[in-house]
């Protein structure tokens, strides 16, 4: 059977590897750190760092195609791989989305509603961008953030400065603050062909800046669920995608606002192992091998929750549930704010 290659070793390669094995291929990791969750479950692992292009060539040698479960790949580690095969989702699906900047622009271009935004660089773009967009605002890293690390909320102009201290030089974007009333998240895919299929979106709730949970179905109108899947078709349609992408959204009186898109499955996907006959993970690999997309159709109701941290001291409780699916990343050590595991709770399930 064919071979995928997955950079990156984490939780969502462990799962996508799960899911690829199910399927019958096989699966190679590429990982800078030892014992990487994924690895435990991948048919082989390399262990090195993205600018060791010797391992990169040995990788991309062996595999037939690669994917990733994170955004941040260095492009000269890109340009090797892929002069071997290819890459999906793109190499453009990867520019635009790994900078706040080129993603929003992006955004903008397809007429999608977002918030007001400009790019940062000194505190006197600051200073401007805060008397066109006012506040509250949040100053966002253009790169590497996640779990909203990298942001800080301006709430009156006498705040600027301690928010650009806080990014410590890194290149920003100022947000206009967006009053939502809940938020929620599209899951959806793009085969080879260019078919799509969009889960049901899940709403999202987050804490300290984490996902907590995922709830489907989410509270929005008929008109608002089909303004959330055509959207996010005509995201994956604009990058010619081929996977998995999450479409994150605020929920506000004058319609949906898109918040930021991950060109990968997504952890407010998780839902979809239990609540669907094919699930996110299964869905990216089947894409990504040039398959039909499979039934993304949601069955049941669930609730996702993230165990992070010392959550995991509830295992034993949360293990007698009924209903209650546990997925855990075997993960050596429970560090504060770190993803350990999540649970699908189905509070519907289908008779
Ligand atoms: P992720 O882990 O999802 O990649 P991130 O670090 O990229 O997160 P964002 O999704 O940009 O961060 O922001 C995290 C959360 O902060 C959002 O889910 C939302 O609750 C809040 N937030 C971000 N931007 C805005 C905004 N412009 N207006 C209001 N709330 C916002
Ligand atoms: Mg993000
Ligand atoms: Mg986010």
């Amino acid at each position: 059977g064919a071979t995928i290659g997955i950079l990156g070793g984490g939780q969502l390669g462990r799962m996508l590897s799960v899911a690829a094995s199910r399927l019958g291929f096989k699966t190679h990791i590429f990982d800078p750190g030892a014992n990487p969750p994924a690895g435990q479950v991948a048919d082989q692992v390399t262990t090195a760092g993205y600018e060791d292009s010797a391992a990169l060539l040995a990788f991309a040698n062996a595999v037939d195609v690669v994917t990733y479960e994170f955004e941040n790949i260095p492009t000269a580690a890109l340009d090797i791989i892929e002069s071997h095969g290819p890459i999906r989702p793109s190499r453009e699906a990867l520019r635009i989305s790994q900078d706040r900047l080129t993603e929003k622009t992006f955004l903008q271009s397809l007429d999608l509603h977002i918030a007001p935004f400009a790019d940062i660089t000194d505190a006197a773009s600051l200073e401007a961008a805060l008397a066109e967009i006012g506040t509250p605002a949040i100053l966002k890293t253009r790169r590497f953030g996640y779990d909203g690390k990298g942001q800080a909320r301006i709430m009156s102009p006498d705040q600027a400065d301690e928010a650009l201290n806080a990014m410590a030089g890194a290149p920003s974007v100022l947000e206009g603050f967006v009053n939502f009333s809940h938020e929620v998240s599209v899951i959806a895919a793009r085969g080879i062909t260019g078919e799509v299929a969009c889960y049901d979106p899940g709403e999202n709730v987050h804490r300290d800046g984490i996902l907590h949970t995922t709830t489907v179905p989410a509270r929005l109108s008929a008109s608002q669920r089909m303004d959330a899947v055509l959207l996010a078709a005509k995201v994956l349609n604009a990058l010619d995608y081929v996977g998995v992408l999450g479409v994150e959204l605020f929920v506000t009186p004058q319609g949906l606002v898109v918040n930021e898109i991950a060109p990968r499955v997504h952890n407010s996907g998780h839902w979809t192992q239990n609540g669907c006959a094919v699930d996110q993970f299964e869905q990216h690999i089947r894409a990504v091998a040039g398959w039909p997309l499979g039934d993304g159709q949601r069955h049941s109701d669930v609730v996702m929750e993230n165990l992070i941290g010392d959550d995991m001291d509830r295992l034993p409780e949360l293990a007698k549930e009924r209903d209650c699916a546990l997925h855990l990343y075997g993960k050596a050590e429970a560090k504060p704010g770190r993803k350990m595991a999540h649970v699908n709770r189905i509070t519907r399930p289908q008779k």
